[in-house]
């Protein structure tokens, strides 16, 4: 879905100048368990795009050249890529941190019996999108069932370590709003989380990031459709906040897609907007294992405005959770 490219092209974004890289984001295919309305990169169990084995070798060989600490693995169901065991055992051994955005359903399909076992042992971060603490509300958004489904999951995950306050395994979730709004305090709704998850069901998670909805993919689509997309640029480049600039996620991340091109982050390799470098773009992981991203500019777009309104929205939660 392009046709918001050309108008957020036209909305000019502050100049954005990397840092040292820290993460690793990859996009190992667009298969998952779950076809869910609202999905950004159209993932379903029809999807066949996957990454390589000879993709991956070159992923872990520029985590290795370019000494990243951190693996952030996403899908659709990243764990449904039949590399991803290998990936994930071959960097953990590294020392390098590894997060996998789970949509804890896959938890309990056939075949992924080992999974959260296979989590705990190598210490992997979960990051698991759960859009409310209410059944009914979770189910309209990803299918029916998908809540019990999600609750049994962090039970089980619960009851292997993750989730409690000290511990090394990390569980997260993640919450967008469902229309065209900023999302709330990410520290209040953390709290009205806590609460209810642990008093309807006994979950325990560690923290709640609330993300910004990007206008672009089937959510800018949708703006479109309802004439509402001039009203929620025109809303974010109003709550625009400075303060989030120098920590806006591209600034020390790359994202790759599955067939190993590079981007500046997951938004921009949906909106197909290469990563440049050197002059040169649509540049392949293994083309860039000695290069240098520190002060390289960042292709920024109206869509950025996304990423710096309000409290500010990374793949992390909000940039700065004291803004309200
Ligand atoms: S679980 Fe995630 S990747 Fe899978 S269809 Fe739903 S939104 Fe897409
Ligand atoms: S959309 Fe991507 S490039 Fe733009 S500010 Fe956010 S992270 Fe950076």
């Amino acid at each position: 879905m392009h046709q918001t490219l050309p108008l957020l092209s036209a909305i000019q974004f502050k100049k954005v100048i990397r840092n040292r890289l820290a993460t690793l984001q990859v996009n190992l295919g667009y298969r998952c368990n779950q076809a869910c309305v609202h999905c950004h990169v159209a993932a379903s169990p029809k999807r066949s795009e996957e990454m390589s084995k000879e993709t991956i070798d070159a992923v872990l060989m520029f985590l290795a050249k370019q000494k990243i600490r951190q693996l952030d693995l996403t899908g659709g169901a990243p764990e449904l890529n039949p590399h991803f065991l290998y990936l994930v055992e071959t960097a953990a051994k590294s020392g390098i941190h590894v997060i996998d955005r789970c949509n804890l359903t896959i938890l309990e399909e056939p075949g992924q019996e080992h999974l959260a076992d296979f989590l705990a042992s190598h210490r992997v971060s979960i990051i698991a999108s759960l859009p409310c603490y209410l059944e009914d509300n979770v189910d309209k958004q990803r299918g029916n069932g998908v809540f019990a489904a999600s609750v049994r999951g962090l039970l089980r995950l619960n009851g292997l370590g993750y989730g409690f306050e000290g511990t090394e395994l990390q569980l997260d979730l993640v919450f967008n709003p469902q229309g065209p709004v900023l999302p709330p305090s990410q520290m209040e709704l953390e709290a009205s989380y806590k609460h209810q998850l642990r008093t309807r069901h006994g979950i325990e998670f560690n923290r709640l990031f609330t993300l910004a909805n990007m206008p672009i993919q089937r959510f800018g689509s949708q703006l479109i459709s309802n004439g509402q997309f001039d009203d929620y640029l025109n809303l974010l480049q109003a709550a625009h906040s400075d303060e989030n600039l120098e920590q806006l996620m591209c600034k020390s991340l790359i994202s790759v897609d599955w067939q190993g091109y590079v981007y500046d982050c997951d938004f921009n390799q949906m909106l197909n907007i290469p990563l440049q470098w050197d002059g040169r773009n649509r540049l392949h992981i293994s083309e860039l294992l000695h290069a240098e991203f520190f002060n390289a500019p960042v292709q920024v777009a109206g869509h950025c405005f996304g990423c710096s309104a309000g409290q500010g929205s990374s793949c992390q939660g909000a940039l700065n959770s004291a803004i309200k």
